[in-house]
């Protein structure tokens, strides 16, 4: 088996083809690799219908390492994956009483008796090994043949996970086919374009040979992953390099990993016992829902306001009917009101605010729609800056809601830069976070 395994996934189902069921099984089990410093070559998505997955079983055998099935492994008459493959191994199926018992004892639990065809789900192939299902019926396979290996897992998400968790990431681990950490480091951006980024990072990627680079853009930001494909001992170099590059992004620099913004935020102010206060006007709400759907937002976040009508703003937030009239509700004056408004309300060290036209009517010659206005308050003033956007109502609203998230990011880090004096001293703490990843 090489160092680096071909990991092919059949992921089986006709709801998946039919765009019923996401395939999640393709993000977590990449997930899961890639955690491990392997990547999957091949994701392919097949009917139940016996002929094509014999078909397919067939093709990807041949070209895997380790061949990864998903669903197929039920009761029911359509759940025919075992004997198809069965049949294209040459393997025997045959009965396994301890998979029966366990069946028996999960049906005995819950009061049920057992039908014929759950009989179905206790045969195993010849020569594989059960591996427990303690959250189904069907337990899923693990075959070592011809120095492949064949693991076979059934399409529940609640049933695969743990399994895939408990009981094949130890597995591979044993073999050496999985590590303990990943081989690559991504680097997470903002403000910055997937082709200005490329041209940015140019001096790291000419100074170290063999350094491969993919770049993948989001809504927002862009992340890009570094890596050194001929060196297997290259995580020191990475995150070494991993510095180099946050040195060329200064502030455009996010996070190294999957953090979101909100998470990057979340993190900096728990860590320096900051408080945050929203006052929302076009996106009802959006920013105190993403922020709340962090666990231990509490530590940090004091609250938010959707001030929808000119009434409210001027009811919840004190902002001035005067400065309403003059400016109209969609102006860098009210968003510097409304972010102040609920600072001073809720007693918040840093605040945001938005107000903007989403369309499709609305706006005015000079702010059409699309114009957004973004408050924030912080301790050192309050100021508003006007975007415009395009897109849908809600592709609109996202993109306030980034932009907000990331104004205050960067806040952050400059009164973090004015609170330690100096920028040495925050370039060298994250230098030390980026090397903490080891
Ligand atoms: P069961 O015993 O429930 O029949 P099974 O092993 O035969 O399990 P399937 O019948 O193929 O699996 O799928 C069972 C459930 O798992 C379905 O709700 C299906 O939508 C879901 N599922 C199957 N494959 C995937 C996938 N790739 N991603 C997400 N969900 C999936």
């Amino acid at each position: 088996m090489p160092a680096q395994p071909k990991y092919i996934l059949l992921t089986l189902g006709e709801e998946l083809l039919l765009g019923l069921t996401k395939n999640t099984h393709l993000t977590y089990i990449g997930d899961q690799l890639r955690q491990g410093g392997q990547a999957l070559h091949a994701n392919v998505t097949l009917s139940d219908a016996p002929a094509d997955i014999e078909e397919h079983f067939r093709h990807y055998w041949e070209k895997a390492d380790v061949l990864i099935t998903t669903g197929g492994l039920g009761p029911t008459i359509d759940d025919r994956t075992k004997e198809v493959i069965a049949q294209a191994l040459e393997e025997d199926l045959v009965f396994d009483q301890s998979i029966q018992d366990s069946i028996e004892e999960r049906f005995a639990q819950r009061g049920l008796k057992l039908t014929q065809n759950n009989r179905k789900q206790a045969l195993r192939l010849e020569q594989a090994v059960a591996l427990p299902n303690p959250n189904g019926t069907a337990p899923g396979l693990w075959l070592e043949k011809a120095d492949k290996i064949l693991i076979m897992l059934p399409g529940p998400p609640q049933e695969l996970r743990p399994m895939f968790e408990s009981e094949v990431v130890p597995r591979l681990r044993k073999l050496g086919l999985l590590q303990s950490e990943e081989n690559y480091l991504q680097i997470r951006t903002a403000g910055v374009g997937e082709s200005a980024l490329e041209t940015l990072l140019q001096p790291v990627l000419r100074k170290h040979e063999g350094l491969e680079i993919a770049f993948c853009a989001h809504p927002g930001m862009v992340d890009f992953r570094l890596s050194l494909p001929n060196d297997p001992d290259s995580r020191d170099t990475l995150i070494e390099i991993g510095v180099e590059c946050q040195e060329l992004l200064g502030d455009d620099f996010v996070c190294c990993g999957q953090d979101s913004i909100v998470q990057a935020i979340s993190k900096c102010m728990r860590h320096r016992d900051l408080s945050l206060a929203v006052a929302e006007s076009c996106t009802g709400g959006l920013l105190a829902s993403e922020i709340t759907n962090l666990p231990g937002s509490s530590e940090f976040f004091l609250g938010g306001l959707t001030t929808y009508s000119s009434h409210a703003k001027e009811d919840l937030l004190g902002v001035p009917e005067e400065m309403i009239r003059q400016h109209s509700p969609v102006s860098s004056e009210v968003a510097i009101a409304m972010a102040l408004g609920v600072a001073e309300k809720l007693e918040a060290d840093y605040a945001l605010s938005v107000t903007g036209y989403l369309g499709p009517g609305g706006g005015t010659e000079a702010n059409p729609v699309g114009t957004i206005f973004i408050g924030l308050h912080s301790p050192r003033g309050t100021w508003a800056k006007r975007f415009s956007f395009g897109g849908t109502r809600i592709g609109i609203k996202q993109r306030a809601l980034n932009a907000a998230m990331d104004w205050l990011r960067r806040e952050l880090t400059a009164t973090k830069r004015i609170d330690d004096q100096s920028t040495e001293a925050l370039r060298a703490e994250s230098k030390e976070i980026i090397r903490s990843l080891k």
